[in-house]
């Protein structure tokens, strides 16, 4: 059973060094009176939350990656023996597996059969999964959107923005979106509809950029990125606006958090900032898989995937959503059946 395995806790940026492929035995038979299911990985998710269980924590309820251990992330997988009364051989099914080509899921509760099969197996990492009821969540939920209000979106490209940034644009909203280079602008305007996009590497002043692509300010911002973007966001936000704070990566590799100092705009500008958990909003899975699979089958929203071959890749492919190497949703695939 070849795996990915957490060498050590990480201080500062993740390197592939982190991580090593090894190969182990692995029985595919459960065991007599157990209700574990044995899995064959084939699609693995990177997501950034990865980093948080990287790191050694003395909070008891907080489970980091063991060293030694095999990595651990949504994939996508194929049931080859099961001993639990939901699960038979031969089902596909979502959740939390490890990195590495077969699994032992102890606790089936953090798997989900999948049973729409006419969409790439791979958008349950991504669109149909975890990053796909983030950006429902956080847009139509926490956002409160109305139409024609105007929208900004920071990792615009990636799993959940380039999502967010098609949602805003179906409710009639004025979207923008920003990315660290060229090519991702590019994508974010000519494939992914955005009315404007910036790649935020190359704005010295990130407080005029925001004011050029938003003259009146901003009515929502969706943030992936908090640190110096979410400070000039600040400057820029209309009465009323809603600030979702989905996540903060440009923090999450820093020994201490940069400190955003225009915090008072919140109280002039009556403005509603709110962290949210997709956790929180699993109970609406199966809501937003209906709304999210017709708007795909009907061509009105589409997904842009980073695919990686091979778990020999998976590490260079995590470690790279800290440098913004993927070009949306970053997938790993272990096997295509
Ligand atoms: P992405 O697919 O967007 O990949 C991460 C991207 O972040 C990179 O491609 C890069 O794009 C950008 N990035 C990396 N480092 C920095 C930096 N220092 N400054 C600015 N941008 C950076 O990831 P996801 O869509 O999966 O996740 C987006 C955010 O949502 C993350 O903050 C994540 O933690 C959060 N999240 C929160 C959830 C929740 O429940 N609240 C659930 C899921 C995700 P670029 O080239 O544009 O820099």
């Amino acid at each position: 059973n070849k795996q990915v395995i957490f060498k050590q806790f990480v201080e500062g940026f993740p390197k592939e060094s982190d991580m090593a492929v090894k190969t182990s035995s692995i029985s595919l038979k459960v065991e007599e009176g157990s209700n574990a299911v044995v899995v064959k990985n084939l699609y693995l998710s990177c997501d950034p939350r990865m980093r948080f269980r990287m790191k050694h924590s003395k909070d008891p309820g907080f489970v980091s990656f063991q060293p030694s251990s095999p990595l651990e992330g949504f994939g996508v997988a194929k049931v080859v023996d099961s001993g639990h009364p939901e699960f038979k051989k031969g089902d596909l099914v979502w959740g939390t597996v490890g990195w590495e080509e077969y699994s032992v899921i102890k606790n089936p509760e953090s798997i989900f059969k999948i049973h729409h099969t006419d969409v790439p197996l791979s958008y349950y990492t991504g669109i149909l999964g975890m990053p796909g009821l983030t950006a429902w969540a956080g847009f139509y939920e926490v956002c409160a959107p109305k139409k024609g209000e105007y929208v900004y979106i920071s990792a615009a490209s990636g799993a959940v923005g380039q999502l967010v940034g098609q949602f805003a644009k179906l409710m009639g909203c004025y979207v923008v979106g920003s990315a660290g280079s060229k090519e991702k602008v590019e994508i974010l305007k000519n494939k992914l509809g955005f009315d404007d996009a910036f790649n935020y590497k190359e704005e010295h002043d990130l407080d005029a950029a925001l004011k050029r692509c938003f003259p009146e300010g901003i009515d929502i911002y969706f943030d992936n990125v908090g640190g110096k973007m979410l400070d000039a966001v600040l400057l820029n936000m209309r009465l009323q606006g809603r600030i979702a704070v989905c996540g903060m990566i440009s923090q999450y590799n820093l020994g201490q958090s940069e400190g955003v100092c225009n915090l008072m705009n919140i109280v002039y500008q009556r403005i509603h900032m709110v962290g949210f958990i997709v956790f929180d909003y699993f109970p609406q899975y199966s809501k937003f898989l209906e709304v999210v699979l017709s708007l795909i089958r009907e061509g009105k929203i589409v997904y842009l995937e980073d695919i990686a071959e091979g778990l020999e890749n998976a590490p260079a492919a995590l470690v790279g959503l800290f440098s913004g190497r993927n070009i949306g949703k970053q997938v790993v695939v272990v096997a295509r059946e």
